[in-house]
């Protein structure tokens, strides 16, 4: 397991992530997806999306905005009960969370003890206003979570795709949440995506369904290449649990921090739109053509962080290894995973017959998978690059090529290299990275 510096590095100097705003000297916690992180960002979510929705007869999707009614926030408990209890010192400023001071640290003012105020409950929501006038009846928050717009298109969306219990809703989008403490590098950021899943059920059947998701996203990380042994159930503690849970579990990831939320799954009960429903006045319940009567749906709700499950895949696809007296270092990411599929390289980058060819090769390429072309330094040096980023194949041109009309394919985790002829080069990636 590499540690997080490793990542971290890895992840700035060949394109994955940097710091927002670096040279302005960065800015808190925040973090830009480079290049390839990008790609594998996206990767993610295509993979959660196809799982979750495409594969799914009773999943549909939405995309619903960030700037919602203040009275949702309301109405879910986010404005009395989304608070961490912060003490600040006197003396250097700085902001703790109440339970999470350490007594024995030094204030750098004081170089005594921090000279600390009573606790105060500091809400974790990002306020702002929207329009010309900034008064409190303009006052709206950026979403803490993508879940209440799924919550408040429950009709919509239940009547229009005529859905029947039991069936879900999930979204991909951006969330805000003013933590006093974020950090360990994306791990816990301010402004972060989610990937969620409402799931509507008849009441009873809830603590099956929960089972049922529990195992069914936890397969999905190991379907996509992560270790079986970094992965774990952990249960909440009755203490622990959210104002509107009956049982929650997270799918815990091995970082580098230590065991770590990679995803909760919780059991919201009817919780949100029994709120929902009191707090708008719209009858948010469900009728049930078999018995006549209306339901009021029990929720179960998958929701798992885009950047954790990237860091997860990084993490969890980096390896090092010795070849020929040297080291290598090698993202074995899940082929739907890797950023670029293929790189293409000519062996000699001053022959204008080679470049030629391997440029005809690339761009035939690209209408069917992401690719490449490299020809910035030595053949050697050119498939470490590609190692260190998860490309799955690289295509060499050389000499003999001109000739036989076959180029080099190397493969990314076993470095075997066989001749293709260059008519079959795109049939026989296709194959290897969509099949
Ligand atoms: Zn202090």
């Amino acid at each position: 397991m590499p540690d997080m510096e490793t990542i971290v590095s890895l992840c700035k100097r060949r394109g994955f992530i940097f710091q927002s705003s670096e040279v302005y000297g960065g800015f808190s916690s925040c973090w830009d997806y480079g290049p390839l992180g990008v790609e594998l960002k996206n990767n993610v979510k295509r993979a959660w999306w196809k799982s979750v929705v495409q594969m799914r007869e009773d999943m549909v999707g939405l995309d619903g905005s960030i700037l919602m009614h203040p009275r949702i926030w309301e109405a879910s408990g986010h404005v009395a009960n989304f608070n961490d209890p912060m003490v600040d010192c006197r003396a250097c400023k700085l902001r703790f969370r109440a339970d999470q001071v350490d007594p024995n640290e030094k204030c750098p003012e004081t170089k005594g003890p921090h000279d600390l105020t009573e606790a105060r409950q500091f809400n974790m929501m990002f306020k702002t206003h929207v329009g010309a006038v900034a008064d409190d009846a303009a006052v709206a928050y950026l979403r803490p979570e993508t879940a209440q717009a799924i919550f408040v298109n429950f009709l919509n969306v239940q009547a229009t795709m005529r859905k029947k219990l039991p069936f879900g809703i999930a979204q991909i989008g951006k969330a805000f949440r003013n933590e006093i403490t974020p950090g360990n590098f994306t791990f816990r950021t301010r402004e972060f995506e989610q990937m969620e899943i409402e799931y509507f059920v008849k009441p009873g059947t809830d603590e099956e369904w929960h089972e049922r998701w529990i195992a069914d996203r936890k397969q999905w990380y190991l379907e996509l290449g992560i270790k079986e042994d970094n992965l774990r159930i952990r249960e909440h503690e009755p203490d622990e649990l959210a104002h509107y849970a009956r049982r929650c579990a997270d799918i815990e990831y091995n970082f580098p921090i230590g065991w770590s939320e990679l995803e909760g799954i919780a059991n919201r009960t009817d919780f949100d739109l029994k709120q929902h429903s009191e707090h708008s006045g719209k009858d948010l319940t469900w009728f049930d053509p078999e018995t006549n009567e209306h339901v009021m749906p029990y929720v179960i709700e998958p929701s798992g962080g885009v950047d954790r499950a990237t860091l997860a895949f990084l993490v969890d696809a980096y390896d090092e290894e010795t070849v020929r007296d040297r080291k290598r270092v090698v993202l074995r990411l899940h082929k739907d995973l890797a950023p670029l599929k293929v790189a293409v390289l000519p062996l000699l980058r001053n022959r204008p017959e080679i470049v030629e060819m391997a440029r005809k090769i690339a761009d035939d390429l690209r209408p069917h998978v992401s690719c490449m072309y490299d020809d910035t330094a030595a053949i050697g040096k050119l498939y470490r690059r590609q190692d260190e980023i998860g490309t799955l194949y690289c295509v060499t041109v050389d000499v003999d090529s001109l000739e036989d009309k076959q180029v080099t394919v190397r493969e990314r985790d076993s470095m075997e290299q066989v001749r293709v002829p260059v008519s079959e080069v795109v049939g026989v990636l296709r194959e290897k990275v969509l099949g």
